[in-house]
């Protein structure tokens, strides 16, 4: 289907709402029936139907529809956070003494997820670095039940070949799962590499404003089926229907938004890469790019995370770039309008990236829907303060 049906009508029946154009929020827990039949039908089957929103729910069906068909998948789940989504996904297919590889550097509370929850569980975990598909095939054992993949990350982009690692999983009956919130569903589709899960931080690019904390989940009928029956009714992971209205209103503008995040990105990409003070950048489209190749082949486009390492023998010269920026706001969060920035400096430990000289000076910028130009002018002039 194509994206601009998608966005404006699908899942949309305006004759049953008064042919309003933009949908109600049908902001009610639960759902009247007016016989025993009825009734009977929709408990056997609560995800088609309308019973009790921590279930299903009118508005949030629009936005289910919506991003499995963004997603190239039969059925979704919208839940009250990514972290949510994450969780469920990956707990839906694991009992205890199963095993999951994970990449090495996933989002920090999916690595929790592994390190501190699971694991109480019995569930154990290898982290593997991720770019060698032969290094995944090592990890496996008899008991491996999931593959987690995270591509790009968020912080340094290193990416996975989902085609081979789709391939090699299904080969040995495992569950792959991907976090795509980084490529965005405009960017990258796993599923159409043989991925089964595909999740994401809706709170990104999905929702777009910086106004709603969401997640989804999106893959096979049977699979959500599945994610629903457990995870999603026991834990409570529901979103609510006026946040659903929210990302469908956010999903409107998906692609203007995405792509102009995109194009500047690549501007200051250029900028940063040219500029004496920045030694290295981190953008998977950019030629300077170690898994660029593999990057093309994956993902249509980038999105608006950038990293960069400073070119400063000291922490009081990063320091002082930090400080001097000033259109770039310091918060955690990106894919909404507004540009942000995160100083390695602030982390006192990442997954991946430890206190050493090489990494204090590593910068990660989202370029949000601001012009390149005023956003290039306050990066030079930061860049620039380091000297002072
Ligand atoms: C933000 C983020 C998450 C977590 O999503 P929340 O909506 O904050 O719960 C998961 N993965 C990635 C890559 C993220 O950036």
């Amino acid at each position: 289907m194509e994206l601009s049906e998608i966005l404006t009508h699908l899942g949309e029946q305006r004759h049953e709402y008064f042919n309003a154009v933009a949908p109600p929020v049908i902001q009610s827990s639960n759902f009247v029936f007016d016989s025993i039949a009825s009734f009977r039908e929709a408990i056997a089957n609560e995800l088609g139907h309308h019973i009790y929103t921590r279930g299903n729910n009118p508005t949030v069906q629009i936005l289910r529809q919506k991003i499995a068909a963004l997603e190239h998948t039969e059925d979704c789940l919208v839940t009250g956070s990514g972290a949510a989504a994450v969780s469920a996904s990956v707990m839906a297919n694991v009992c205890a003494g199963d095993h999951v590889i994970c990449v090495q550097k996933p989002y920090s509370w999916t690595f929790k997820l592994l390190t501190k929850l699971l694991s109480r569980f019995g569930v154990t975990h290898t982290f593997v670095d991720g770019r060698d598909i032969k290094e995944i095939e090592q990890a496996i054992n008899s008991n491996t039940r999931v593959i987690y993949l995270e591509s790009p990350n968020s912080l340094t982009f290193e990416i996975q070949d989902l085609a081979a690692c789709a391939s090699l999983a299904r080969s040995r009956g495992i569950v792959t799962i991907i976090d795509n919130s980084h490529a965005s569903p405009l960017y990258q589709n796993p599923a159409d590499f043989g991925i089964d899960l595909v999740v994401h931080s809706a709170t990104k690019y999905i929702n777009g404003h910086s106004d709603v904390v969401a997640g989804v989940i999106c893959g096979s009928k049977e699979m959500i089926q599945k994610i629903f029956n457990t995870e999603y009714m026991t834990l409570g992971l529901t979103i609510s229907p006026h946040d659903a209205a929210l990302m469908i209103r956010g999903l409107r503008t998906l692609e203007l938004r995405v792509s102009k995040s995109n194009e500047t990105a690549f501007k200051i990409a250029d900028f940063l890469f040219n500029h004496p003070f920045v030694e290295k950048i981190y953008f998977p489209l950019h030629p300077s790019f170690d898994q660029y190749e593999l990057a093309k082949k994956q993902m249509r486009g980038c999105g608006g995370l950038l990293t960069f390492k400073l070119r400063a023998d000291s922490k009081e010269k990063v320091e002082k770039f930090v400080q001097a920026i000033k259109k770039f706001l310091m918060a955690v969060s990106w894919g909404g309008y507004e540009s942000l920035m995160i100083p390695s400096l602030v982390f006192h430990d990442v997954p991946g990236i430890p206190d050493s000289p090489v990494h204090w000076s590593i910068v990660r910028l989202y370029i949000g829907l601001e012009d390149a130009e005023y956003l290039i002018s306050d990066l030079r002039e930061a860049l620039e303060s380091m000297e002072r």
